[in-house]
């Protein structure tokens, strides 16, 4: 079970990666990542070896298309998003996702709860801008919708990037929290004018 989510990550930037020296960089990239998210040396190694072993050319399917905004709203479950196996969702699991428009701007946002009421939450917020007046008492993504999209949630995009298992570390879960979403926003560089995060805090790193 613990060595499910680097093994199926691996598969992906195997199957992603069409050269084997892309693959090595992604690969050393994932090693970081799941060092960071605590998992041991050995698993990381062994989901390694068994992800390298595999033909690539066995392991490209057609890519999903994006999920709209409408199928995200009507799924009944989480299952858009949550990537991990039944038995693991029972385990806190936190998302990050990123939403974005029509002028390719980033919002990176993350949640513990189901992603279609974030969603939703973003679409109340849009909507709610229309009869707000002060610009400064709107969150950025429904600052932008005003400013940008006339408060029209329908073209607002959202898709998850990235999830972490709450249930299997300790440590000050805060942290860990801000830490992942600050890593998102620096590496798809999304702090206001690039993007629409508020400035980027690297106080969760100090
Ligand atoms: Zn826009």
């Amino acid at each position: 079970m613990i060595r499910a989510v680097p093994y199926g990550q691996y598969l992906r930037a195997r199957r992603i990666c069409s050269t084997e020296s892309t693959f090595h960089q992604q690969a050393d990239d994932l090693r970081q990542r799941f060092k960071d998210r605590g998992y041991s040396n050995r698993n990381i190694k062994k989901a390694y070896n068994r992800a390298k072993v595999q033909q690539r050319s066995q392991l490209l399917r057609p890519k999903q298309p994006l999920p709209t905004n409408e199928q995200i709203l009507q799924a009944q479950d989480n299952s858009l998003f949550d990537t991990s196996s039944p038995a693991q969702q029972k385990v806190k699991q936190v998302k990050i996702y990123y939403a974005t428009c029509p002028c390719t701007k980033i919002y990176v946002g993350l949640t513990t709860r189901a992603m279609k009421i974030r969603v939703r939450e973003h679409v109340w917020d849009i909507n709610l801008a229309r009869a707000t007046e002060v610009l400064e008492d709107l969150k950025p993504l429904a600052k932008h919708f005003k400013q940008m999209h006339n408060c029209d949630p329908s073209i607002l995009k959202i898709r998850g990037i990235d999830h972490i298992d709450l249930g299997m570390r300790g440590g000050d879960i805060g942290k860990i929290l801000a830490q992942c979403e600050s890593r998102w926003i620096w590496r798809l560089n999304t702090t206001q004018p690039c993007g629409l995060n508020e400035v980027l805090s690297f106080a969760p790193f100090l």
